[in-house]
């Protein structure tokens, strides 16, 4: 069993120590609830376990504590992915809602299972889901004094691998922050989020670039034929690198290999495989 999780890249605080060291503590936490979990839950519960605790901490950008997009509104996405399975559900540009990570989930045995805006929302209200207001007071702050700007970070994201061998990948995002209404972010795609038997992969940094890179989906396609998790990671980012793209990645194959990469090394993540890891 063995479980590893992100908070994107740290920016807004870079140079805010107290931030860093906060962020690093959630992780801390919540990687250490996360796998204690583990033992008794699959890989696919898991990681929407994870990623909700990620999602209620207004230190990232998911769920509460979002960013604002340029119209003033949070507009929140997320993913999910069953190894086992190979199905993939996610939310686009939902509203109003706490957590897109279970709204996804709700989603993994529906026929239709990527729904955007208010489709979206009609689904989750439908299924139960409450009205939420993701804003909080800091994020308001940023919004208005544009202080932000573009390439605001803090996605959230977990992997996990369960007692079965089995994997599962979440990933839940605000966006970039003061991007046009209804942008859509690589988090509820195969590019910011993958897995199947063989591995799970959840992105983080510039949507427009893991879209482009096919990021996720091809790191477990790599693995999947045969490379090592870090070769394919490693080669994954080379071919980054030459449009100079910005990206972050946490991943865990079937035969147990952990990894974590990332363009810019102030990406935020915690794992857990026997000794907990804190990193940023
Ligand atoms: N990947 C997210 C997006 O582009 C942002 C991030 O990971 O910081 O929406």
């Amino acid at each position: 069993m063995k479980i590893i999780i992100h908070g994107g890249f740290f920016s807004e605080s870079a140079t805010n120590q107290e931030t860093k060291k906060a962020k690093q503590e959630a992780l801390s936490s919540i990687v250490t609830r996360s796998y204690t979990f583990l033992q008794e839950h699959t890989a696919l519960e898991t990681v929407v376990f994870a990623v909700s605790l990620l999602e209620s901490d207004p230190l990232f950008n998911a769920g509460l504590g979002s960013q604002i997009q340029s119209d003033g509104k949070v507009r929140l996405s997320a993913s999910i992915m069953d190894g086992k399975t190979q199905r993939f559900s996610g939310v686009i540009n939902i509203e109003d809602v706490e957590h897109p990570v279970q709204v996804s989930s709700k989603l993994l045995n529906e026929d239709d299972r990527v729904l955007s805006g208010e489709g979206a929302l009609d689904f989750a209200r439908e299924n139960g889901f409450e009205y939420f207001d993701p804003v909080t007071a800091q994020r308001r702050a940023e919004y208005e004094a544009k202080r932000g700007g573009r390439g605001g970070k803090g996605t959230v994201g977990c992997v996990a691998l369960d007692r079965y061998g089995n994997l599962a990948a979440a990933t839940s995002t605000g966006g970039k922050g003061f991007e046009i209404p209804c942008r859509v972010s690589d988090s509820a795609t195969v590019a910011g989020n993958f897995a199947n038997q063989h591995a799970g992969i959840s992105c983080t940094g510039v949507g427009e670039d893991i879209v482009s890179a096919s990021l996720a989906s091809k790191i477990v396609t790599r693995v999947t034929d045969g490379f090592s998790l870090e070769s394919a990671a490693k080669k994954s980012f080379l071919e980054l690198k030459e449009f100079d793209g910005f990206a972050g990645i946490i991943g865990i194959t079937s035969a147990g290999e952990i990894y974590h990469q990332d363009s810019h090394s102030y990406m935020v993540w915690a794992s857990f495989d026997v000794n907990l890891q804190v990193f940023n």
